[in-house]
Parts: C-alpha cells; sequence; structure tokens
C-alpha cells in the first residue's frame, strides 16, 4: 500500500508558518491536486512529502511507514518539478537511466527499463537526443519518464505544465493522468491554476495560509464552495453581501431581497452566483423569482463567450456570461443598454464571509 498520510504538519521559519497543522490521507492510486494562490504553502507541502524540507511538527506516513526522518532517496518518490534540470550533458535515455544507476542496478535492467519508460512517454526514438534538442513538452516528458523509471511509491509534482505553451498542457495533462491511472501511482500534483486541478485530479485540495480551506472531489469545490474564498478562487465571479433570513429569503446590503436555496444557516453571508447562471431579459416564469433592473455598463467579447459588466440602480455590480454568436449565442447587448438580470433560486449557493 502506497497511501500517503499527514499528521498534522507544520513548517515555521522566523516569523513565518508556511504550512500550519495541515492533515490530510491521500488514497493508494489517488491523484490529489494542492490547489491555492502564490505563498499558501503548496511547494512547501509537497517539499516536506519528498523530505527536501524537514517538518517543524507533525509526521508523514506512506504505507503505513513513518518517512518523517528520513532523506529524499530513502522515501521511493518520483520528482516531477517546473524546472525539468535535465543534466544537460546527458542524453536523453541517460537522463532517464540516473537514478536506476545511483541504485546500482545490473546494466541490463537498466536498458530494459528506461525503454519502457521513455515509451510510455512516447520518447523512445529520442533516447540519443540532448535535452537542448528538444521541445519544452518533450523535455517535459523526459521528466516524467524520469521520475516514473523508478517504479515509485508516491509521484510528486510541482506545477510541472507551467513552461509549456496552452496545447501541450493540455495534451501533457492527459498523458499524466492516463500514466498515473495506468500504474495506479499516488499522485500528488501542485498547481495554482483552477481548471488544471478540477480536469486532473480525483480531488482537489485548496490551501489558503497554509492550512486546507476545503478538500473535495472537482465538483464538490466547483459547485458547492464552502467559504467565500473557496468560491472566487473557483471562479465565481459575483459573491453578493447580505443577510441569510433562514427562510430561503436573502437581504442584500443595498436593500434588494432575494429568494435563495433553503438553508439553515443565518446572518451575514454572501451569495455566490456564477456568470453563466445570469439570465439577461429572460421570460421564463421560473426566473421571476429573482429579477433586477441594471445598465450594460461593459462589454468584454472573448471569442466562445462574452461578458457583461451590469450595474443596478442601487450601485450593485454584477457580471453576466453568454454564449457569443461563434457558438450560436444571442446577438451581443450594447453598453448603456437597460436589462434585467433575474436567475433561478437554485442557482446561487450562500457561503460564510
Ligand atoms: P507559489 O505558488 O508561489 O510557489 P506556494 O503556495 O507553493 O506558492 P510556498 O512556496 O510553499 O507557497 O510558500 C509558503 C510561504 O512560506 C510563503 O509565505 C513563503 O514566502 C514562505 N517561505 C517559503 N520558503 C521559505 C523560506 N525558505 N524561508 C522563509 N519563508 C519561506
Amino acid at each position: 500500500m502506497s497511501d500517503v498520510v499527514l499528521q498534522s504538519i507544520v513548517k515555521r521559519y522566523d516569523g513565518t508558518t508556511a504550512v500550519d497543522n495541515v492533515s490530510l490521507t491521500i488514497a493508494e492510486g489517488e491523484l490529489v491536486a494542492l490547489l491555492g494562490p502564490s505563498g499558501c504553502g503548496k511547494t512547501t507541502t509537497l517539499r516536506m512529502i519528498g523530505g527536501f524540507i524537514p517538518v517543524t511538527e507533525g509526521r508523514i506516513l506512506v504505507g503505513g511507514r513513518d518517512l518523517t526522518q528520513l532523506p529524499p532517496n530513502k522515501r521511493n518518490m518520483g520528482f516531477g518539478f517546473q524546472n525539468y534540470a535535465l543534466f544537460p550533458h546527458m542524453s536523453v535515455g541517460e537522463n532517464v537511466a540516473f537514478g536506476l544507476q545511483m541504485r546500482k542496478l545490473p546494466k541490463a535492467d537498466i536498458a530494459a527499463k528506461v525503454k519502457i519508460a521513455l515509451d510510455r512517454v512516447k520518447l523512445g526514438h529520442l533516447a540519443d537526443r540532448l535535452p537542448k534538442q528538444l521541445s519544452g513538452g518533450q523535455q517535459q516528458r523526459v521528466a516524467l519518464a524520469r521520475a516514473l523509471v523508478i517504479e515509485p511509491d508516491v509521484l510528486l509534482l510541482d506545477e510541472p505544465l507551467s513552461n509549456l505553451d496552452a496545447q501541450l498542457r493540455n495534451e501533457m495533462k492527459l498523458e499524466i493522468r492516463n500514466i498515473q491511472q495506468q500504474l495506479g501511482i499516488t499522485t500528488i500534483f501542485v498547481t495554482h491554476d483552477q481548471d488544471e486541478a478540477l480536469s486532473i485530479a480525483d480531488r482537489v485540495v485548496l490551501m489558503r495560509a497554509g492550512r486546507i480551506e476545503q478538500a473535495g472531489a472537482p465538483d464538490d469545490l466547483f459547485e458547492r464552495p464552502g467559504s467565500h474564498f473557496v468560491a472566487e478562487f473557483m471562479g465565481v465571479t459575483n459573491l453578493l453581501a447580505g443577510e441569510a433570513a433562514g427562510s430561503g429569503r436573502f437581504r442584500l446590503k443595498s436593500g434588494e431581497v432575494l429568494s435563495v436555496p433553503m438553508e439553515a444557516r443565518s446572518g451575514r453571508m454572501a451569495l455566490a452566483l456564477r456568470p453563466e447562471r445570469l439570465v439577461l431579459d429572460g421570460t421564463d416564469e421560473a426566473l421571476l423569482a429573482n429579477t433586477l433592473t441594471a445598465e450594460v455598463a461593459f462589454v468584454t467579447y472573448r471569442g466562445l463567450v462574452i461578458d457583461y459588466r451590469l450595474v443596478t440602480p442601487s450601485g450593485l455590480t454584477l457580471i453576466a456570461r453568454r454564449p457569443s454568436p461563434a457558438v450560436g449565442g444571442p446577438a451581443p447587448l450594447a453598453a448603456g443598454r437597460p436589462v434585467r438580470i433575474s436567475w433561478q433560486p437554485d442557482a446561487g449557493v450562500l457561503v460564510p464571509v
């Protein structure tokens, strides 16, 4: 078993607590994405798991074995970091073989394992090239082969796609997921990109200021954010402050009373509303529960969608998003035009502030 258990791990530097009492269990074969803004403690957490940074407090167990005090080379983990750090003077094959040579495997075994690892990342034909003769995406794949060749119990990846263009990122993301699932390897993947985390992970762990803010399946975090911070990080652009009455009613700071999902909670909250859920000038009865009049203040054409910044007479600003005509959406609305904004009560989620 290669489940990873973090027991109340803490990392303190002089005056800074980089990781503040993080407990997390990553199941065997699971891919967990550590997500969060810059400085929230993702890399420090990953490096403590890898043994590159000693923990200040807490324990790290893999398959029930306490590795907390072991150096990186005794943890049987594969690493892929931002800068792939391939040895420039070694060929692709030699780069991948390096970890096996350090483990003093017989030559024939090394050759066989390197071939399998390179074939897995579709680079078998480039084994004799030097890193500088490869594209960024190919170098990234060599780094992945090098991490996998040692047959690690755990794979640790820190922003492994950050140096690639959008198309390559997508391809590599699918490849990593594919290989990870084929091998059933427990993987921890650090990223600050919510889209990347949602699309690759079994579970997303969103960190904030050294702590876990929310952990759950991708759709959990996306559709059921547990806090204002999570909603904002997951791309909810409309977070309306107000007071929940506890009976499906929500009074905005600006005075309007809205229908929201029935909630036991009451008190100061924010209504999180995705811009895609706002309907402009809709006539459907079901939408009448929540209607505001506003004016289009600003229009942003984004290719597949158009974003509208809308301002109500009470000064409330909302963003609405509609498909653009390029994908069969309605004709764009001009700035300055009055609009009616509506949404169904279940379109929003109340989050604590
Ligand atoms: P990024 O996405 O920018 O890499 P991160 O979430 O990975 O950010 P960390 O690199 O883990 O964040 O850093 C967490 C916090 O710890 C930050 O406030 C950082 O400044 C601090 N920190 C990291 N390393 C050290 C160090 N060696 N000495 C002091 N403080 C540090």
